[in-house]
């Protein structure tokens, strides 16, 4: 596995303009993803966790140029992803895809799957029917849709809620992408087939271990630690903690992460009693005017005077970065 930088994400904004300016009253923005930095290397994961609102979506949008960023740069494999226009964008689509969170919804209900997932060829090749039917075939056993014959003429309506994830996974697949960011991938599903899709994803990603970046998005951190190594917590369009995901679940330093890591059922009565339980209360604050100094002190059961005057900086503590009072001089 190579270690340089695939993803490079540098101080990226997504500001929403909400009503007018008027007199005596600046225009209002939602910062829904303010100031966002991190890197992916070749073969990386990184899950992005966090409540609804956080900004999670949002990110890998701005990221994917879904939607365009309000400012900050991001580079994927060195290309800067927010100069290109739009020619240059669609030609490189191919290599950065999402999964989103409900298949149905992602999918072409009047199209049989055949015709989804050939469409990526069709639309981003060269080859002729003939291959792109025997490269459909191929997508469709690597992601357990077996014997793949039976899938080819199906509707999206006819295929069960994991299979139809299945057919989101083969065609955001099938043009080998370097970034590969799965939104919410197995909530929308029956829990009797959420752990089959964590397997699939995790297959699929140590497959191309050797040439992808990888980032789950998910408000469940426990789901984000089967999947990848390192996570980012965001609360309100920032990032508070980031780590590794193991570290972060045995012993979450900012108290928003606490907070999450509580919500999480432990089988373990031993594990359940060592942990520091913080329950999860109080109102998300509005993005629209969210509270002065630290987003979380509203909530936070730790605050201080300091905490409501001025943003704490992400800092360096042991193996992580950190933006808390707490851990700062
Ligand atoms: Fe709580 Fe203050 Fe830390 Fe914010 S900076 S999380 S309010 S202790």
């Amino acid at each position: 596995m190579g270690t340089h930088p695939l993803l490079k994400v540098e101080n990226v904004k997504k500001y929403f303009p909400v009503g007018r300016a008027v007199f005596g009253r600046s225009k209002q923005y939602v910062k829904a993803v303010d100031d966002v930095s991190f890197t992916i290397d070749v073969g990386g994961s990184l899950g992005i966790v966090g409540e609804s609102g956080s900004g999670k979506t949002t990110l890998a949008k701005v990221i994917l140029r879904l939607l365009e960023p309000t400012s900050g740069k991001v580079y994927l494999d060195g290309v800067d992803l927010f100069s290109l226009n739009n020619k240059e964008l669609r030609k490189l689509r191919p290599k950065m895809q999402m999964i989103f969170q409900d298949p149905m919804a992602s999918l072409n209900p009047r199209r049989k799957i055949m015709h989804i997932i050939g469409q990526v060829f069709k639309t981003h090749t060269s080859i002729g029917d003939v291959e792109i039917r025997e490269r459909v075939v191929d997508l469709l056993e690597k992601v357990g849709l077996t014997p793949p014959e039976l899938f080819l003429d199906r509707y999206p309506h006819e295929l069960s809620g994991g299979q139809r994830q299945r057919v989101c996974i083969a065609r955001a697949i099938a043009l080998n992408p370097k970034l590969l960011i799965a939104d919410e991938p197995v909530s929308a599903l029956d829990v009797s087939v959420r752990g089959q899709i964590v397997k699939l994803l995790l297959e699929i990603y140590e497959k191309h271990i050797d040439e992808i970046a990888y980032i789950v998005i998910s408000h469940d951190i426990a789901l984000i630690k089967s999947l990848c190594k390192d996570t980012l917590v965001m609360y309100l369009g920032r990032v508070v903690e980031k780590g590794e995901v193991r570290r972060i679940i045995e012993e979450p330093l900012h108290p928003y992460s606490q907070m999450l890591i509580s919500s999480i059922p432990v089988p373990d009565p031993e594990i359940a009693r060592n942990r520091k339980r913080i329950p999860i209360g109080g109102e998300i604050p509005s993005l629209i005017n969210p509270p002065k100094g630290c987003y979380f002190h509203p909530r936070c059961p730790y605050v201080m005077d300091r905490c409501r005057e001025k943003t704490p900086s992400l800092i360096n503590v042991d193996d992580r970065l950190v933006s808390c009072y707490l851990y700062s001089e």
